[in-house]
């Protein structure tokens, strides 16, 4: 790694995660999206759980760059459903990633039980000089009966946050990264790196 500015790639295509990472890790890094580096393929989330999900791009983008690479997944979970939708969050209701579609099956499913605990989880995998690692972000709240908001995008209108009376969707962007599971998840990541690009003798993390 390059000790004068770190440089590392995000694996993703998503052009508001890099906006939102890049003014989080501000200008000590240097970090390339797939499409910088001429990698734009859909790399495939066949993995049982997120870990596994975010391990596999990163380490798919780690074994044709051999870069210091980091690659998230995000997934809602439900108590009432036994953690669904969970890994199957986004295709939850087909392959066409609806969201309409996958909140209302969300809905369908849930029915009208009182049990509205419900959580998003991100986790981000890092391979840095060649290590593994895994960083976890949780966003505790309960699941509405109806849609409630605009803003956002995926689950945001019938999940609110525990602590709060808004659902995302009803919350400023800006107000939703300061509290959501992926601030917390990315939050631990940039406290990692700059640890890691200040200590002299690496091995010690
Ligand atoms: P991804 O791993 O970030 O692509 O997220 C997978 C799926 O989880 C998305 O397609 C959304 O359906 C859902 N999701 C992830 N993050 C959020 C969020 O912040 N709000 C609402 N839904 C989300």
């Amino acid at each position: 790694m390059n000790a004068e500015k770190m440089q590392i790639v995000f694996a993703t295509n998503n052009d508001h995660k890099l906006t939102e990472i890049r003014d989080m890790l501000g200008d000590s890094f240097k970090l390339l999206s797939l499409r910088d580096l001429n990698l734009e393929e859909d790399i495939p989330e066949n993995e049982p759980s997120l870990e596994g999900n975010a391990m596999h791009k990163a380490r798919h983008v780690y074994g044709i760059l051999n870069m210091d690479v980091f690659a998230d997944d995000t997934g809602l979970e439900t108590d009432i459903l036994n953690g669904l939708p969970g890994v199957h969050s986004a295709r939850f209701a087909g392959e066409d990633k609806n969201s309409d579609e996958n909140i209302d099956k969300l809905l369908g499913l849930m029915g009208s039980s009182e049990n509205r605990k419900a959580r998003f989880r991100t986790i981000i995998a890092l391979i840095l000089d060649g290590k593994e690692y895994l960083f976890e972000g949780v966003s505790e709240g309960t699941i509405m009966f109806e849609r409630r908001g605009r803003e956002g995008f995926g689950y945001d209108p019938v999940f609110v946050p525990s602590g709060c009376n808004l659902t995302y969707a009803e919350m400023p962007l800006d107000e939703k990264n300061k509290i959501s599971h992926r601030a917390r998840a990315f939050n631990k990541l940039k406290e990692f790196l700059f640890q890691y690009s200040q200590k002299d003798n690496k091995d010690r993390i």
